[in-house]
């Protein structure tokens, strides 16, 4: 029997992106196109954590926090911990436990191995069984299932990349060699001239290592089997369709080739591109979403979502910027084969 909407939800989760706080005047993006509320930014964290907290008829399982919670700029006034001490501040004690994407502006205010001891891992604080990728412990990424027959897996999108890591070190110089390949410019925060799809390849962005992917691809197969629905969260966008070409990852097509591979993914959600986005999936009806960045988003309004999850869909309401989106999964195989649709 279909459930209609006014059947409780299994259960919901909030999800915010890019707060990208500082305690700054407020500035503008690279190409000066939007304006950036950098300390009006925790407040609008902090509307987000008030609403998930009051929403007594569904209090969200969980946040995703999808990355870029502080700005660069902190770095540079010494300020990194403090910013962040501000941002899990609003955060904690919360509503519920949060899960920590990394972003860029994460790695230019601490360095991997830092940010792996960090609060902002959430494997090491969280009282949730994880799983973590087991050949790599240098790899931020692992799953969870907050609900009988659903797993969210977080990606480590900078896993490739020249932010966070030593310059002298193997990882370092790989990822050197791959954005070379690309892109001349002296400045590698500049996107290839050619333009294209070729303008990924930016230091601001990264990509996901082998085996990372190939942890995700045994993740997904024990999914499968069990006919679980699986959402993915990362900082960069992997769908072409779902953002600007600049601020895809590296080889979201070896992403997209897994995903597109594997029955159980359903969804996959990313910050990063402040604009926002949102497509599904031709070939397999997988929704990208690419939610609006806080960063961008004017004092009096908004940008979160509360998603509550249902046998066959999720439904996000979107408060300010954010849109309201109802995602349907595809038919799983049993209803297939019972004839359930
Ligand atoms: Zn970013």
């Amino acid at each position: 029997m279909d459930e209609s909407p006014q059947q409780a939800p299994l259960f919901t989760f909030g999800v915010i992106a890019d707060v990208q706080y500082a305690d700054l005047d407020d500035g503008y993006n690279y190409k000066r196109t939007n304006r950036r509320y950098y300390r009006t930014s925790l407040r609008l964290l902090r509307n987000a954590v008030e609403s998930w907290s009051e929403s007594s008829a569904v209090k969200p399982e969980f946040i995703l926090q999808l990355g870029d919670i502080i700005d660069g700029f902190n770095r540079g006034r010494g300020a990194s911990e403090r910013a962040l001490d501000a941002v899990l501040g609003e955060l904690s004690p919360g509503p519920a436990e949060v899960h920590h994407v990394w972003g860029n502006h994460e790695f230019y205010n601490f360095s991997r191995s830092e940010l792996l001891r960090s609060k902002l891992n959430t494997t090491l604080h969280s009282d949730r069984r994880l799983s973590g990728v087991p050949t790599r412990p240098d790899i931020y990424a692992y799953h969870f299932s907050p609900f009988p027959g659903f797993t969210f897996v977080v990606l480590d999108a900078y896993d490739v990349s020249l932010l966070g890591v030593e310059e002298s070190s193997e990882r370092y110089s790989n990822a050197m060699n791959l954005i070379k390949q690309h892109n001349n410019n002296k400045d590698l925060n500049c996107p290839p001239e050619e333009g294209g799809m070729k303008q990924r390849f930016t230091m601001f962005n990264g990509g996901f290592s082998k085996d990372q992917l190939s942890w995700l691809d045994s993740v997904l197969s024990l999914a499968d089997e069990k006919q679980e629905r699986v959402t993915i969260v990362s900082h960069l966008p992997v769908h072409p369709c779902s953002t600007e070409p600049v601020c895809l990852a590296w080889n979201y097509d070896e992403l997209l080739a897994i995903m597109r591979s594997h029955s159980s993914v359903v969804c996959y959600m990313a910050g990063h591109d402040h604009e926002g986005g949102y497509c599904r999936d031709q070939d397999t009806g997988v929704h990208h979403l690419t939610l609006e960045g806080v960063i961008e988003t004017p004092p009096d309004s908004n940008a979160f979502g509360t998603v509550s999850v249902y046998k066959d869909r999720m439904v996000m309401e979107g408060k300010g910027r954010i849109k309201d989106r109802v995602f349907p999964f595809p038919p799983c195989q049993t209803d297939v084969e019972n004839g359930v649709v």
